[in-house]
């Protein structure tokens, strides 16, 4: 099954980011060759390209980290609750090197095409490089944030100042001082930047279209306490969190129901919850991503904080969402972000009341003013789940194209694999619980059972898998199903593509939870791979 002659290897992995460097190492253990193919010029995926000040995940960092290596963890000290990203960046080098990974990453390099072969059982990837490679597999670990949003505003190529999107970030960072600055969008990536900027610039504008809802980090140096907790019952900490329906700890879901508490006690669950910080308030109560007269109180919480927090009373009502349940779009969670809006240099601007009409050679105009400015921070999100699959030509069989299949929406057995794909894996592609997870535990899981199911194959010399699409079709309808009772659907999100225009409205990610999906897949795998279709392989 090896193949190791120059441009041929048994699998091709595209992205060298949390999953590809993970995928690289597991088929590696089964005795493969692989080599990834990473646009960047350096390792690290989202930790590489996000860069923007501020910015640190928004998972305590002992849960968000592989847990497969118990050297690793051991050796890996974090210094803080929410990892910055350069520290997050250095982790992950630090991974490549102690797995001796980058002999086989080759970086500055994006995969423009990959072509399955129905002669051969191989894919054909191309590069921008003009490279050709064949691979018995292909693995997209392309990341589900990774494809800027397309930042399109009329007259934003005759801005004389500098501008900058926060997922494109350049690596000497940006010097604000003396800088009038102008920040478009509220969400998670400007949410955690604006604070910064704010600190050191002259004067920053936000310009924002739907408020968001933000919770405090109450970032710090690491708790001890949960420090000495985790060295002392690592393997337990992490059996538990694989258990959870988000892949993390910090949200312990609620048994009771919001609407059969008292208001007092509702409110004291809030405010501890709150003082947790994080996405642990979304945890409450039973009903919070089911009910909206439930989520209603939560969301009316936060409303409360924002005004309390922000001391211009109209300031604070333009801040506080009121058209989409607390949930339904992803939570910020910020460091300082409302209180900034009481700063004497930090001004709001909402376009619901005036829209955006265009950047001019000085700054930004809406309908109802010109807003000077010298630099423009374009914060405005991402073409999520399916944005960096569609950027490579994919096609399978009958030379059939997975962007043009999937012109209404993602349609996957898994999240896993695409019918008519054969030997084509994504990790935690649509369809599988990816966004609404700790991605660091949705990726360890996507690539043990593709890397299990590759060994599965490759033990009974096979030569393709895909899945079936009747298997398909069923899971398609089910992610469907379980997302349309909830709270999801309601929000104009990015986990829904209503942040692209033109994207069709379909809910991406599973909603069923993290550990009934894990339970699913190693079932699906114990049933001889059930659902999925497998191929002898003649040649
Ligand atoms: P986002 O949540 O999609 O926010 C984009 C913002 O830009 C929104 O406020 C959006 O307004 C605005 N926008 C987009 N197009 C616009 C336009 N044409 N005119 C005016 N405003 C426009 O993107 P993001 O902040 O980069 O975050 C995306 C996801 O990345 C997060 O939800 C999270 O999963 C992840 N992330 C995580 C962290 C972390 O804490 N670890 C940090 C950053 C990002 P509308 O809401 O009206 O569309």
């Amino acid at each position: 099954m090896n193949g190791t002659e120059q441009g041929s290897y048994d699998a091709v992995i595209v992205g060298a980011g949390f999953s590809g460097l993970y995928m690289l190492h597991k088929l590696r253990g089964l005795g493969l060759s692989a080599r990834i193919y990473e646009a960047g010029t350096g390792v690290g995926g989202t930790w590489y390209w996000n860069r923007y000040p501020g910015a640190r995940v928004d998972i305590e960092s002992q849960e968000y980290s592989y847990s497969f290596s118990p050297e690793l963890e051991d050796e890996w000290v974090w210094s803080e609750r929410y990892a910055t990203q350069p520290e997050l960046l250095r982790y992950l080098n630090h991974v490549a090197d102690r797995f001796d990974l980058r002999r086989d990453i080759q970086l500055e390099t994006r995969v423009v095409t990959a072509h399955f072969n129905e002669g051969t059982n191989r894919w054909t990837a191309t590069t921008d490089r003009g490279e050709t490679i064949t691979a018995r597999y292909c693995v997209m670990a392309t990341g589900c944030l990774s494809v800027p949003n397309d930042a399109s505003f009329p007259g934003m190529e005759t801005f004389q100042g500098k501008s900058w999107h926060t997922n494109s970030w350049p690596r000497d960072g940006v010097d604000f001082k003396g800088q009038r600055v102008a920040v478009i969008g509220t969400g998670s990536s400007a949410i955690q930047s604006i604070p910064v900027i704010a600190a050191e610039a002259d004067h920053v504008t936000v310009f924002q279209r739907t408020p968001n809802f933000s919770i405090p980090a109450h970032n710090g140096p690491v708790d001890a306490e949960i420090s000495a907790d985790w060295k002392a019952n690592r393997a337990q900490r992490r059996k538990e969190q694989r258990e959870t329906g988000f892949g993390s700890l910090m949200i312990t879901p609620g048994e009771t129901l919001a609407l059969e508490d008292t208001p007092e006690s509702r409110q004291a669950n809030y405010q501890a919850r709150w003082d947790v910080g994080g996405f642990a308030l979304l945890g409450g109560y039973a009903d919070l991503i089911v009910d909206t007269d439930a989520n209603d109180t939560a969301a009316e919480f936060v409303r409360g904080k924002i005004r309390e927090i922000v001391k211009d009373p109209v300031v604070a009502e333009k801040l506080a969402p009121k058209s989409f349940p607390i949930g339904s779009k992803r939570i910020c969670v910020d460091t300082g972000y409302y209180d900034t809006f009481n700063r004497d240099n930090v001004s709001l601007v909402d376009l619901r009341d005036e829209a955006l009409e265009a950047i001019t050679t000085t700054g930004v105009r809406t309908t109802a003013a010109n807003y000077e400015a010298d630099t423009i921070v374009y914060a405005i999100g991402f073409d999520a789940m399916t944005g960096a699959l569609g950027k490579v030509d994919i096609r399978g069989r009958g030379g059939e194209s997975l962007k043009a299949g999937w012109e209404d929406g993602p349609r996957t057995y898994l999240g896993l694999m695409v019918a008519g794909f054969p030997n084509l894996f994504l990790v935690t592609g649509p369809g599988s619980p990816s966004v609404l997870c700790n991605m660091a535990v949705a990726i360890e899981q996507h690539v043990e059972w593709i890397s299990d199911c590759i060994g599965w194959v490759g033990a009974r010399q096979m030569g393709a898998i895909e899945a079936t699409a009747a298997a398909q079709d069923a899971w398609v309808e089910h992610v469907n199903e379980v997302a349309e009772p909830t709270i999801f659907p309601l929000a104009n999100s990015w986990y829904l593509g209503a942040n692209v225009p033109g994207k069709p409205r379909v809910f991406m990610p599973y909603i069923g939870g993290f550990s009934t999906y894990r339970d699913k897949c190693n079932e699906v795998a114990a049933n001889g791979y059930e659902g999925f279709a497998v191929s002898s392989d003649a040649r």
